[in-house]
């Protein structure tokens, strides 16, 4: 039976991005015979202004039939004065957690072409390939109890950081997935020094180690991962890692690379069914201008392919496509730079789709 798509343009930028993707991965459908089947619908403040809430239940019930959501972007000023619960933003949350997408991967990828992007010594980051495996649902943002008094004048507050042993062994798992279908080296970040949960998540990575004895696992404390980001970042291959450390390393990664507009990221549930979006927003700034970047929306559509439908050589081909479009020299202006060709949204994404052969 053919898959289904469910295509979420978004606000600003979104629908500019979302075009491209679309294009991209109609034309690998094409040349492979997937037969996809893609349907559209509206999130956040353009489903708030077709359905007066940034979710509806019926776009909500065909992301829950759909075999993958490819995501756009949401937000933006026209929707800031409205009531919290139904800003924009409200709506990707609620998506995420009624998905169950517990799982989220976030690649920080430098093209050795835009090595000059980043802040670092080019030599230290180009080429560099992280994917970063974060746990979504659990650990410190949920924990209970959590709190504030005041006792004798004195404010107090508190959270906590629970794991279970099987939230830890399906974010492993995922982790151990990532690492086999690339460098086969998977590196567990935890601060089990000092937390009792990490040392929990520790042993219960090497229990689900043994299932993965073709990859190599080690093991790092948070602080010294955060300083091996910096130092050595071409280190790592696949970093699985808790709710909280996984949020500030992720950052940390992507903005090594020092381009925004070309990072994907996709957050799984338990059966590798996913929601697929670039990592930045929906760019008011520059939406209606036909400028912003559609590469970080169309490596998305790489990783959908690879991690939803298991579609690994499709997903290379477009990666190849984005790098030898690079190779080409065509930049759109977000990363472009003396010596390169400055193109815009549709001019790229055509650019992609010729690469592809
Ligand atoms: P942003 O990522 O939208 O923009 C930050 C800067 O990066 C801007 O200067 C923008 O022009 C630039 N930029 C972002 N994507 C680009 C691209 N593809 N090509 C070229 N340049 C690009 O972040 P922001 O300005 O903080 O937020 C704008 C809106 O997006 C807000 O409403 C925010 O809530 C929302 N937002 C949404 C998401 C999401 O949908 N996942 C994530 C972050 C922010």
């Amino acid at each position: 039976m053919s898959k289904t798509i469910l295509v979420l343009p978004g606000d600003g930028i979104g629908p500019e991005i979302m075009a491209e993707a679309v294009k991209v991965l109609a034309r690998v459908d094409a040349q492979r015979g997937l037969g996809y089947a893609l349907e559209y619908d509206d999130l956040g403040g353009a489903a708030y202004d077709r359905y007066g809430s940034p979710l509806a239940d019926g776009t909500l019930d065909r992301a829950r039939q759909a075999d993958a959501v490819l995501l756009g972007a949401v937000g933006g000023p026209k929707w800031d004065a409205i009531e919290p619960a139904l800003r924009p933003e409200r709506g990707l949350l609620k998506i995420r957690s009624q998905l169950g997408l517990f799982a989220n991967l976030r690649p920080a990828i430098l093209y050795p072409q835009l090595a000059e992007a980043s802040t670092l010594k080019a030599d230290v980051v180009a080429g560099l390939d992280v994917l970063i495996v974060r746990e979504l649902t659990g650990g410190i943002y949920f924990g209970a109890p959590r709190g504030r008094e005041t006792v004798d004048g004195q404010r107090r507050a508190w959270d906590t950081l629970p794991y279970s042993e099987g939230e830890i062994a399906r974010i492993a798992r995922v982790g151990f997935d990532a690492a086999r279908q690339r460098g086969r080296k998977l590196c567990s970040v935890d601060k089990a020094n000092v937390l009792a949960s990490s040392q929990l998540w520790r042993e219960v990575v090497e229990e689900v180690a043994k299932d993965y004895p073709d990859v190599a696992l080690s093991h790092m404390y948070v602080d010294n991962a955060a300083m091996q980001l910096v130092r050595a970042p071409k280190q790592f291959d696949v970093i699985v890692t808790d709710n909280m450390f996984g949020d500030i390393l992720s950052d940390q990664a992507s903005m090594l690379t020092g381009s925004i507009g070309m990072l994907p990221s996709a957050s799984l549930d338990a059966n590798n069914k996913g929601m697929y979006e670039p990592s930045h927003g929906s760019a008011p700034d520059i939406a209606g201008k036909g400028i912003a970047n559609p590469l970080a929306t169309i490596l998305s559509v790489a990783m959908l392919l690879r991690y939803s439908f298991g579609e690994a050589a499709a997903a290379d081909a477009i990666e190849q496509a984005v790098g030898k479009v690079l190779d080409q020299g065509l930049r759109t202006a977000d990363i472009c730079s003396e010596g390169t060709q400055q193109v815009g949204t549709a001019a790229m994404g055509d650019a992609v789709v010729a690469a592809l052969g």
